[in-house]
């Protein structure tokens, strides 16, 4: 398992359902990830067809997937197990995105299980957790997303295995981030009052680009950013990498 404690911030993208062969030609030709610092992780996810083009092309990056399933092998019509994953050299892979939860109608108890699944593959889960917009306004968020986090975590996952990325729904997408102050009092609420994920690494989702990325990976209780839409883009994507 790759030792995640070595780096000071790290920085996934998450291509969602996009992407071609052309596409990442075109791409991978733009993206300057040459020189990254030392201590910097920087991870794509690539839609699970192109992982293998992918990995091909990645060189100072590594490879990390969208999903798994909760599956280890058998019927199951269109599912990609973990150890598939693993073969295919992912060492990342996204659970509980508020996408699968929200559309694929995934709980808690669905994440755990892949968790499970990927840390017996010595892949490393990052579990997605976040507020709707309705939840914020009520004043939910701490409550919500310590239940979230509760439940979705495998028994077996510690600090140097499993990374917590938080992503309020309302800001995915939409060009809405939480406030900076926000953000760094969520994680640390997460990082010292939720002993479940004590010091583990949270990572901050939704709306990061290239003007606001630095700003948030200086916070002190931030360890990197899981990025959408501005990782589609290779320009804005290496300046994130370096910002
Ligand atoms: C995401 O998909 O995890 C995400 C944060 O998307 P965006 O950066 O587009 O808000």
């Amino acid at each position: 398992m790759l030792e995640i404690k070595e780096f000071n911030k790290i920085i996934v993208a998450n291509w969602k359902l996009n992407g071609s062969n052309d596409f990442l030609e075109a791409y991978f030709e733009e993206l300057d990830s040459k020189n990254l610092r030392l201590n910097v992780c920087g991870v794509i996810c690539p839609p699970t067809a192109y992982i293998q083009n992918c990995y091909s092309k990645l060189h100072s990056l590594y490879l990390g997937a969208q999903d798994c399933s909760k599956f280890k092998e058998g019927a199951y019509t269109g599912e990609i197990s973990a150890s598939m994953l693993k073969e295919n050299n992912c060492i990342f892979c996204i659970v509980g995105h508020s996408e699968r939860r929200q559309v694929f109608k995934e709980n808690n108890e669905d994440i755990k299980i892949k968790a499970a699944q990927l840390l017996n593959e010595k892949i490393i889960p990052i579990i997605c957790i976040g507020e709707t917009l309705e939840q914020k306004k009520m004043h939910k968020t701490h409550e919500v997303l310590k239940e979230q986090v509760i439940n979705s975590l495998p028994p077996n996952s510690s600090k140097e295995s499993v990374i917590i990325a938080y992503e309020p729904i309302w800001a995915i997408g939409t060009g809405m981030t939480a406030s900076l102050e926000e953000i760094n009092d969520i994680h640390e609420y997460l990082k010292k009052d939720i002993k479940e994920i004590e010091d583990y690494k949270i990572l901050y989702g939704g709306s990061v680009n290239s003007k606001n990325a630095s700003e948030i990976m200086n916070l002190e209780n931030v360890d990197g950013v899981l990025v959408g839409g501005a990782s589609l883009k290779a320009d804005q994507f290496s300046e994130i990498l370096k910002a």
